[in-house]
């Protein structure tokens, strides 16, 4: 169990100095306590006192790395808005080595082309689980060496039998794949396969209290690079104990259950498979293996994880300068909206839309939306005036109509006489713009 704030001071050096950021060795044990300071940041802690501090000050829940650039776990928080949420779930494709060679390499280059541009990010699938369906070593080795020659992407290597997996693993082990599964039957051999080769394994159970059982005996091999995996299969039961889970290792702070968690999807349809694995991402998986390769299947899914994953307090923006949208020309219309990632690009693809070369201003309201920045006094006439001063919008255009968004039209006045344009009321939502580029631009 976690630390008491008390408890953690007795440790401490009690010399008040400050140093840490906090003015007393109290006030700093107290953050220590409730995981919102780092032990570290105290340079007079002695040896003795960092080893019995260890558990109180590590991360509720511990960071695994593996393959590429995959990083599991290392969340602070139940809830998005309570903070943020840092680690956005690792997406994995299961290829079975039942399947043929030629279908194994289709597969991989399906899986390779998931590739994916959203309000100005790149996204790609994160890792593909080769997963020992055939129940035969060789195969199980030959079919996950042809899927790390087919893409560097993360790797999974799912087998229940310690040797097929070691036949696998030793080839593969510099690109640090994450291996299972252990289980209370096969532990021993499993981790310490993975101990010998310095990668992260899935522990398996049926239940939290199997679990636990699990991780304590296997913390006691020495080693404590684990994923867990809860057991069930069913939706469920699955998001009940991602959600145990997650409430005690983040509530309780309870150790045994302070690794990242692995969930499967079962729903053999593509539609309900991405369903239920919608609801891992937002409750609480670290990864989730799927099915469906399917680019019409994974876009809403990395939507909505792009959305969980998002910084609350720091929405996604665009960069405050003049974007040009087409072959724009001294006649190009110039459309003015804010820098919100999600505005910037709902008014970007309406404008391509009405196929007219046009240029664009986002202005920096600190990535708030328009009726939002305006509300905040950071959509104001002085501001977009300074804003199109500094684009050079004057020297790329011989005309001076500047459109403004139908919700600001009340700035229309006080924007045309500090900038000495005419300001052209647009339509309030982006979906508006095409119509009204045909009936004021064309
Ligand atoms: Fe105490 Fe260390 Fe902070 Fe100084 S730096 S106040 S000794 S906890």
């Amino acid at each position: 169990m976690a630390l008491t704030g008390l408890e953690i001071y007795k440790q401490l050096p009690k010399k008040n100095c400050g140093e840490c950021g906090v003015p007393t060795c109290l006030a700093f044990a107290m953050a220590l306590a409730s995981g919102k300071a780092a032990l570290d940041t105290c340079p007079y802690v002695t040896a003795a006192a960092k080893e019995a501090l260890d558990s109180a000050s590590a991360p509720p829940i511990k960071a695994i790395k593996f393959g590429k650039d995959s990083v599991l776990g290392d969340e602070n928080v139940l809830f998005r808005h309570d903070k943020t949420f840092y680690h956005p779930t690792t997406l994995l494709i299961r290829v079975s080595d039942a399947l043929s060679d030629a279908d194994v390499e289709a597969k991989v280059q399906e899986i390779n082309i998931l590739e994916f541009d959203r309000v100005g990010l790149h996204y790609s699938i994160d890792g593909v689980a080769v997963v020992n369906e055939s129940g035969d070593a060789a195969r199980f080795e030959k079919v996950a060496s042809m899927v790390a020659a087919g893409t560097d992407k993360s790797l999974l290597l799912l087998s229940s039998n310690p040797e097929a997996l070691k036949a696998a693993l030793v080839p593969l082990a510099a690109r640090k794949p994450l291996v299972g599964e252990a289980t209370a039957e096969n532990y021993e051999a499993m981790v310490n396969l993975a101990k010998e080769n310095s990668v992260p394994v899935i522990l398996k159970a049926d239940g939290l209290d199997a679990l636990n059982d699990l991780v304590e005996k296997a913390q006691a091999l020495g080693y404590k690079e684990f994923v867990l995996d809860p057991g069930s299969r069913k939706p469920v039961e699955t998001l009940a104990n991602l959600t145990h889970l997650r409430r005690l290792a983040i509530k309780k702070k309870f150790r045994p259950f302070g690794y990242p968690v692995v969930a499967y999807t079962s729903h053999p349809e593509p539609l309900d498979e991405i369903l239920e694995a919608s609801v891992y991402v937002a409750k609480y998986a670290s990864a989730i293996v799927l099915n469906t390769s399917a680019k019409a299947h994974i876009l809403p899914l990395m939507t909505l994880r792009q959305n969980l994953y998002t910084d609350p307090q720091k929405p996604i923006q665009v960069e405050p300068k003049l974007h040009s949208v087409g072959e724009v020309n001294e006649n190009s219309p110039f459309y003015v909206t804010t820098n919100f990632s999600l505005t910037y690009y709902s008014v970007e693809g309406e404008v391509e839309a009405t196929k007219i070369p046009s240029y664009i201003l986002p202005i920096d309201t600190d990535g708030t939306s328009v009726l939002t920045a305006y509300a905040a006094g950071k959509f104001e006439p002085d501001k977009i005036a300074q804003a199109m001063e500094a684009s050079g919008i004057a020297d790329k255009v011989k005309h001076r109509n500047l459109i403004i968004p139908g919700y600001v039209a009340v700035i229309s006045g006080k924007l045309g006489e500090l900038t000495g344009w005419k300001v052209v009321v647009g339509p309030r939502e982006s979906s508006g713009i095409i119509s009204f580029a045909k009936s004021q631009l064309m």
